[in-house]
């Protein structure tokens, strides 16, 4: 028998350890683990009396084979194998899933066949397939030949699926759901979900290795018309984390978190906790020790490797709705990565502690840190004391509004501050390295690796990232200073675009390497943003990568400060929004600076370029990977870094284009509008998600009257284009000039292809004369291959530009 597993990686329940003090709950699910084929449930399927499963919009047909059951668990029928002839079909209608259906399956449907299934529900699948069996008169057959060979597959398969089984035993609510792992005679094995837990129900996909990298690919994953989206559950209010970090860095932790039930009639807590934290025991509000499932069955080392990074909670009873309780969980383990020269942080950003939604869950962080003695310590939040206890610093932090994430770093520091209107900045630089800088300044020679920056501000928090620089090493307490000036000026310079600074100080840290990341009221900076143009070229940076790391990485980490750490993102589809105004907001910034350089010229040309080129590992550019808001998703096996090569590049044109159509020049302010709706975003969806709908909706409502192609005072044109489109317009045109009785009229076509045929678009052309500068024609609305236009002109024009001023995102050929 030929399967192969596929793992549905981030997008399930995996199950896990478990403690004793619930038997029930346990012993459910190592009996859901130990469930195999039922030898006397055998049932052979003729080509005359073929079934069929109809799931959201996939239909799964067993057209011959042989068909068995799972043991019964509680009564119920929980799974199904089938060895022989299927075929599975699935077409979903969103233009969006159509394409990323196209770009792994080369056909926006799924059609085909496969010689075995497995699948597991909750649902009606049981009933369905006995009543289809019932209607063809089909008898069981007993067969443990056939059952036998399961045996493996079910021992590695069911883990993946035993807590999600027993949910709905659970919940007072349950959500029947469906799975099905199919070994598909074109791509192998693949995932079909439809589970009503999720924000998107359905999900098609497959586990795929490129470059010795698993990836998951993502080939479609929406709700379907007649599923509701899952109620809130549960919400974190308050967390209070006691951790002490000890020599070797590892770290032993209390914390304990006080919910909320939102829904009532729910037991289990999903949580992040990193594969790298062992729960010694969790407590419940009135002492009891509670159920809990880590990475069950695995060892240490195993953890280490293929862990994932979920903590399931059983709670004794279901909460009313309404209800807070608390739950105090005792963990231990090593998170802090040494960044070299001295430098820890939290690599686990979002997993450090047992962590309860999302980045739009905003809740109250009180820290307690216990830390060797001889570094210093910084973390979100407002220090409220510290001091010194034997060999250890004990520090205490608290925010002072909402947070959707808390974090530290220390280090063997230098230290700057500086107040500066209502926030206060500290600047923390590593003091070893300047040693280590030193000595090889006297050093006569030495090779620097080439270092290629990422494509975006953030790389990757892994270790695979993490380059310490063994050389550069000017004088960080200057490089520090200024720094800290330029962050100030930062700060300012997007109070008049946004509103106030959100918190009282800004914390920013050094680490060695070259990714940055942002925390409430802390940054991780990377050190090439620490050091002057020589040292960087002297390691290894070319000069857009010295622009980079200089003029955009700590910048777009401050403006996250209001866009990702103030308003909030939820659903992966919107996370682009932050990671684009962020990046727009440092273009601005550097252009302000430098505006001989006209920086944002500069950068929005190379992300033209980097979105258009393709590079020779790939097979397509970047524009064509999918639409902007697919966000995690544009990573994949077909694009390992198209994440970074889309949101960044893409994005920021997206909010480029959005400022250029509404302003209004020649008035004193001309990007009033644009600046309106960055501070009614800012203020509205503060502490909360930021949607593309939301977003959409905003726009319209400062939306000019240029801006309305549709009629009806709607944007759907621009998301359709730029958010869920995908691809860039190539824009040519071909224009005859005639005598008219006053002046000179300009007929001619212009010519869109590279997008779909629905794109539309207003695209400014110009008149080129000779000398001079270009004279505006006009704006023609480009729908379809092929769009004719007129223009009167007083002067003949020798050629047409288009948009010479990159107000929009095209390439002019
Ligand atoms: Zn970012």
């Amino acid at each position: 028998m030929r399967f192969r597993v596929a793992f549905l990686g981030l997008f399930c329940l995996i199950a896990t350890d478990v403690c004793t003090a619930e038997k029930s709950a346990r012993e459910a699910f190592d009996q859901l683990n130990a469930l195999r084929v039922d030898p006397a449930t055998l049932y052979q399927i003729e080509a005359a009396n073929r079934i069929e499963l109809h799931r959201g919009d996939v239909r799964l047909s067993l057209e011959q084979g042989k068909l068995a059951f799972l043991q019964l668990f509680e009564g119920h029928l929980t799974g199904a194998v089938f060895v022989g002839r299927g075929h599975i079909l699935a077409a979903p209608r969103d233009p969006v899933e159509k394409q990323q259906m196209a770009h792994f399956l080369g056909a926006p449907v799924l059609d085909q066949d496969f010689g075995s299934a497995c699948l597991r529900f909750t649902d009606g699948s049981a009933a369905d397939l006995l009543r289809q069996l019932g209607e063809a008169g089909v008898s069981p057959e007993p067969d443990s030949a056939f059952a036998a060979r399961w045996d493996s597959v079910l021992a590695t398969l069911n883990p993946n699926q035993s807590l999600r089984v027993l949910f709905d035993s659970f919940s007072q609510i349950p959500k029947p759901y469906f799975y099905a792992a199919i070994d598909g005679a074109a791509t192998g094995a693949f995932d079909v979900l439809l589970d009503p837990l999720r924000r998107e129900p359905l999900l098609l996909g497959q586990v795929k290795r490129n470059a010795g990298r698993a990836f998951y690919d993502v080939w479609a994953s929406y709700r379907p018309a007649n599923i509701d989206a899952p109620p809130v559950t549960f919400r974190a209010l308050r967390y209070s984390i006691d951790t002490s970090i000890f020599v070797g860095n590892s770290l032993e932790a209390k914390t304990e978190v006080r919910f909320r039930a939102e829904a009532g009639g729910e037991r289990l807590l999903s949580l992040q906790l990193s594969h790298m934290l062992n729960v010694d025991e969790i407590r419940g509000e009135d002492g009891q020790a509670l159920t809990f499932f880590q990475n069950e069955g695995m060892t240490l080392r195993e953890r280490s490797t293929r862990g994932n990074d979920f903590l399931y909670v059983v709670l004794p009873s279901a909460p009313a709705r309404g209800t807070e309780f608390s739950v105090r969980f005792r963990y231990r383990g090593n998170v802090i990565e040494d960044a070299g020269n001295g430098v820890l942080f939290v690599g686990a950003r979002e997993s450090w502690y047992p962590h309860f939604g999302d980045g739009a869950d905003f809740a109250d962080y009180d820290l307690t840190m216990h830390w060797p003695r001889r570094l210093r310590l910084v973390a979100t939040g407002s220090k409220l004391d510290e001091r010194e206890d034997g060999d250890f610093r004990v520090g205490h932090w608290r925010t002072e509004k909402p947070a959707s994430v808390a974090g530290f770093n220390l280090g063997d520091y230098a230290f700057a501050s500086l107040a500066a209107g209502g926030h206060s900045l500290e600047i923390y630089a590593n003091r070893s390295l300047e040693q280590a800088l030193n000595n090889r300044l006297s050093s006569p020679a030495f090779d620097s690796p080439r270092i290629t920056p990422t494509f975006g501000p953030e790389g990757q928090a892994g270790t695979s990232m993490m380059q310490t620089i063994p050389t550069v090493a000017p004088s960080p307490a200057d490089a520090l200073k200024q720094l800290g000036r330029d962050i100030d000026s930062s700060i300012r310079f997007y109070e008049n675009l946004t509103g106030p600074f959100p918190f009282q100080k800004l914390g920013v840290s050094q680490i060695p390497g070259t990714f940055g990341q942002g925390w409430p009221g802390l940054l991780y900076i990377s050190t090439y943003s620490f050091l002057p143009a020589a040292a960087q070229q002297r390691a290894g940076l070319s000069e857009s990568g010295q622009e980079h790391f200089t003029d955009l990485v700590p910048f777009h980490e401050v403006a996250h400060q209001w866009w990702g750490n103030v308003v909030g993102w939820s659903m992966y589809r919107d996370q682009w929004i932050d990671e684009a105004i962020a990046n727009y907001f440092a273009l601005l910034f550097a252009d302000s600076q430098k505006n001989a350089n006209h920086s944002l010229r500069v950068w929005l040309t190379r992300y033209r370029q980097r979105l258009v080129e393709k590079l020779p590992a790939a097979e397509q550019p970047a524009s064509e990977i999918g639409a902007l808001d697919l966000g995690t998703r544009l990573t994949s096996s077909k694009s390992p870094e198209g994440f970074e090569q889309v949101i960044y590049a893409k994005g920021s044109w997206v909010i480029h284009m959005l400022r250029e159509m509404l302003r209004q020049p020649g008035t004193k302010d001309p990007d009033a509008r644009f600046v309106t709706l960055l501070h009614t975003l800012a203020s509205k969806y503060a502490y909360r998600a930021l949607s593309s709908a939301d977003l959409q909706h905003e726009i319209e409502a400062v939306m000019t009257p240029a801006m309305d192609l549709e009629g009806g005072r709607s944007m759907e044109w621009f998301f359709e284009d730029w958010v869920r489109g995908t691809g860039i317009p190539h824009y040519r045109a071909e224009f005859s000039v005639h005598h008219a009785e006053k002046g000179f009229v300009v007929r001619g076509k212009l010519f869109q292809h590279g997008v779909p045929r629905s794109f539309i678009s207003p695209v400014p052309l110009y008149a080129s004369g000779g000398g001079g500068h270009p004279t505006p024609l006009g704006v023609v609305i480009a729908a379809g291959p092929e769009t004719t236009f007129h223009f009167t002109t007083q002067t003949a024009p020798n050629k047409i530009l288009i948009d010479p001023h990159m107000t929009l995102l095209c390439i002019s050929e």
